[in-house]
């Protein structure tokens, strides 16, 4: 029997499970992607149809407005493919302090898609590129044939464009199984030797994430008769040190119809964050300054956060 994770924390520091004060808005435009990796926590594939409508971008932006210090976290699914991603670039232009990209890099390499890497770089966008790996069959293997040269031809353009450079290109590594990461520092270091070596790829940070026993992967592990093995091992790996930043006491996550939550693993849960009167609340009732202390809603997959450096969309916590 895996400890209830709310009482782990509890006993480290009862403010832990309180979110703090925002600084990064998170907005997931839905789960339409072009490839459908087996450990994808939001089960997106090319038949996904939640998709963020302009309604909800408007008050995104009016959110920003509001708050311009924050960091706007852009992610899905492949949030590219939704069909109004041009117009929430253009319209929080100027709005927050930090403007990332979560892309899964295939796509710009698609055809129809190849105005991106000049358009990120037009409205100095961040970009957090996902690429589990340096070597080809660990990349294609997690994400399908071909991703991984996808990929590289992708990052040598956004190199040549300046990213890695004088723009901001981070790489997302996930473990292409149930362990966790190592070190990410040294991960980091290896990266940047190997891709250097082989492509003449240069990028700036490397996140090391952990994959959450939800969605896809949670089937996988079902299917393999490990998933209790996986949740003992991540609770036995529980890092105190990593819990006390977890990013859920600074991020609000925005689903495609406008509803937050603590996080995106707790949207693809549909652990929607509740008002006091139990009714669900939106982009557009959002109080930020009635969060600070709010509870967070907590649950066994959030272990996946505190297991060794810890991890969070921007990587370890306690590296
Ligand atoms: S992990 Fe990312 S790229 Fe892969 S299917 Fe899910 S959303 Fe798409
Ligand atoms: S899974 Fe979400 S709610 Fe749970 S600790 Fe991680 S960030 Fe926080």
């Amino acid at each position: 029997m895996v400890p209830s994770f709310k009482e782990r924390l509890q006993t480290v520091n009862s403010e832990y499970e309180t979110f703090e004060n925002l600084q990064t808005l998170q907005v997931n435009l839905g789960n339409l992607c072009n490839l459908q990796c087996n450990h994808c926590h939001v089960d997106a594939s090319s038949r996904g149809t939640e998709i963020m409508g302009i309604d909800v971008m408007d008050q995104i932006a009016g959110f920003l407005r509001c708050h311009p210090a924050l960091t706007l976290d852009i992610t899905g699914g492949c949030p590219e493919m939704n069909p109004n991603f041009r117009y929430l670039v253009e319209e929080t232009e100027g709005l927050a302090a930090r403007r990332m990209l979560r892309s899964n890099l295939a796509i710009m390499a698609e055809h129809g898609w190849e105005w991106l890497p000049e358009f990120c770089c037009n409205q100095e966008l961040i970009i957090v590129g996902s690429l589990p790996c340096y070597l080809e069959e660990n990349v294609d293997g997690q994400r399908g044939n071909g991703v991984y040269k996808e990929s590289i031809q992708v990052l040598k353009r956004l190199n040549s464009i300046g990213y890695g450079k004088e723009l901001e290109l981070d790489l997302v590594y996930n473990p292409g199984g149930d362990f966790i990461p190592g070190s990410q520092q040294g991960l980091e270091t290896t990266y940047k030797a190997e891709l250097s070596a082989r492509h003449g790829i240069v990028f700036n940070h490397l996140f090391t994430i952990t994959n959450a026993p939800i969605g896809r992967f949670r089937e996988h592990l079902e299917t393999t008769g490990t998933y209790a093995d996986y949740l003992h091992m991540l609770a036995g790996r529980f890092n105190p040190e990593a819990a006390g930043n977890i990013m859920c006491r600074t991020l609000i996550s925005v689903d495609w119809q406008g509803k937050i939550y603590n996080c995106d693993f707790n949207q693809a849960l549909g652990m929607a964050v509740i008002a006091e009167d139990g009714s669900e609340i939106t982009i557009s009732e959002l109080d930020n300054a009635g969060m600070s202390g709010k509870q967070i809603d907590l649950a066994q997959h959030c272990y996946c956060c505190t297991a060794g450096e810890g991890s969070s969309c921007t990587g370890a916590l306690a590296p």
